[in-house]
């Protein structure tokens, strides 16, 4: 269907550990007109993790500075570092005619439901919470305190998955990913969303 030349949004949230970043980078590898937006934090890399790909990695007075001149269309708190997505780069993505993916925490995606009209809203459940828990220890990357942390607001996050039109199960991967595709084709066939210059140049002049 010829679409209408800006880009949608996509706010994907989920516990930390239930495969959110997996599923975005497949998505956006395998669907086209799809972009992901760099947040910015004050966390520190992890291992393979490069400045300007996975986020922008700032100190918390750049941070605060960035809060100050209103350059975030969210942010929170979360896990002890800010994280916040960039209202230019989300402004860029969208008027080149991408559908904007944001990887954003339960805190984050509210903010956005109430201060932007339309997107889709889609939450990533693990199978389990004993499955979370080992997947946080594959990822081997957080201190045991860390990942006591993002257990206990695991289960914080999953009390707010009615605030999303989706939920999706990420069991087996192939298949939530296939799910989530299924989404995005749904979401870019709504009615709104149609080249209405297309439409009356073609059947209603
Ligand atoms: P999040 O971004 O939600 O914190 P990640 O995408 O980093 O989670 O995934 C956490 C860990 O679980 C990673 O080691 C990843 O490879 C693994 N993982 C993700 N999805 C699946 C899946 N469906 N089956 C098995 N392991 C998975
Ligand atoms: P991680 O440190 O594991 O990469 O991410 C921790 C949490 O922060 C995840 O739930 C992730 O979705 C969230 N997050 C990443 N970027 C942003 C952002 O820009 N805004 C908000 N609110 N959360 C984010």
């Amino acid at each position: 269907m010829p679409r209408k030349n800006r880009g949608g949004m996509f706010v994907i949230s989920a516990p930390s550990g239930a495969g959110k970043t997996t599923l975005c980078n497949r998505i956006s590898r395998k669907v086209p007109h799809l972009r992901q937006s760099v947040s910015f934090t004050t966390r520190k890399p992890r291992k393979g993790e490069i400045n300007g790909r996975e986020y922008t990695f700032i100190s918390e007075p750049e941070f605060r500075r960035m809060i100050g001149q209103d350059d975030f269309v969210e942010w929170a708190v979360v896990h002890g570092n800010y994280y916040g997505t960039s209202r230019q780069r989300l402004e860029d993505i969208m008027a080149a005619g991408f559908d904007v993916l944001l990887d954003i925490d339960t805190q984050g995606a509210r903010q956005i439901r109430d201060s932007w009209s339309g997107g889709a809203y889609i939450f990533i459940l693990p199978p389990s919470i004993e499955v979370l828990r080992e997947r946080l220890e594959k990822r081997a990357s957080n201190t045991p305190d860390d990942m006591e942390r993002r257990l206990s607001r695991a289960v914080e996050e999953i009390r707010d998955y009615g605030m999303f039109d989706y939920v999706i199960v990420n069991d087996i991967l192939k298949d939530a990913v296939k799910e989530l595709e299924a989404v995005v084709t749904a979401e870019r066939l709504r009615s709104e969303n149609i080249d209405k210059v297309w439409l009356k140049n073609n059947f209603l002049c």
